[in-house]
């Protein structure tokens, strides 16, 4: 496979949060700069600011997480799915542990993984087309990253809003900061100042979407905010 980074770590969000965890981060991901989000983990793919990447083979990776001695290995990038033969064969050598995908939703599954009642998909969709339906519901989260471009908000606001209440229950919006001071200034109203020329749609909009929200980081929470986008 073609890698960026491999450590093992807490998961920090979604689905097997609080798990230690063995993490693969895949080199490559097929939105790169059509992404509609800051991208926190460039180095996964923009080869102009030199990319880390390396090779494994499956059974060396096999090696690895039976070594680190967790129940729990979560496959993030980039965008993993760019490799899921691999991600197939992996799952198929090791039994008795979860596996968690982070993707960002362009990609359907393939079926091996569809099916296996071990592996767990948290998507992050980036682009307005994204479609629920390739992912199995009872194993899926979805997570929208909220950035100031208000455009892309309405957009998933009115997406969310007709689609099915199973899926709204498995739907999280997470503010795009890296730090709290950043997480404060991406809440509305105070991202959105009283001279913008949207204040009043976009203020409307935001208040909806924080009432539908069940936001992944506390609004009183002390701790340092980061996230992962996959
Ligand atoms: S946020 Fe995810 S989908 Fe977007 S460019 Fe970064 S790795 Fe790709």
């Amino acid at each position: 496979m073609k890698l960026c980074e491999t450590f093992r770590s807490i998961q920090g969000e979604l689905q097997g949060i609080g798990r230690q965890a063995f993490f693969i981060r895949t080199h490559g991901c097929n939105l790169g700069n059509k992404c509609t989000v800051d991208c926190d983990t460039r180095y996964s793919w923009d080869e102009a600011l030199g990319a880390m990447s390396f090779d494994k083979t499956v059974a060396e990776l096999d090696a690895e997480i039976v070594a680190s001695g967790v129940d729990a290995v979560v496959i993030t990038g980039g965008e993993p799915l760019l490799q899921q033969g691999d991600i197939v064969d992996l799952v198929r050598r090791i039994h008795g542990i979860d596996w968690f995908i982070e993707t960002n939703g362009t990609i359907a599954p393939v079926e091996a993984l569809h099916e296996n009642d071990r592996v767990y998909f948290n998507v992050s969709p980036k682009l307005a087309s994204f479609n629920p339906g390739p992912f199995p519901l009872e194993r899926s989260i979805f997570k929208h990253v909220v950035t100031p471009r208000i455009d892309v908000f309405l957009s998933w606001e009115l997406r969310i809003a007709s689609m099915p209440a199973a899926i709204k229950h498995r739907t999280y919006f997470m503010p795009a900061s890296r730090t709290r001071e950043q997480y404060s200034r991406t809440l509305p109203p105070s991202r959105l100042g009283a001279t913008s020329t949207a204040s009043t749609s976009a203020r409307g909009a935001y208040g909806r979407l924080r009432g539908q929200a069940r936001s992944l980081i506390p609004l009183n929470s002390s701790s340092s905010m980061t996230y992962q986008n996959e």
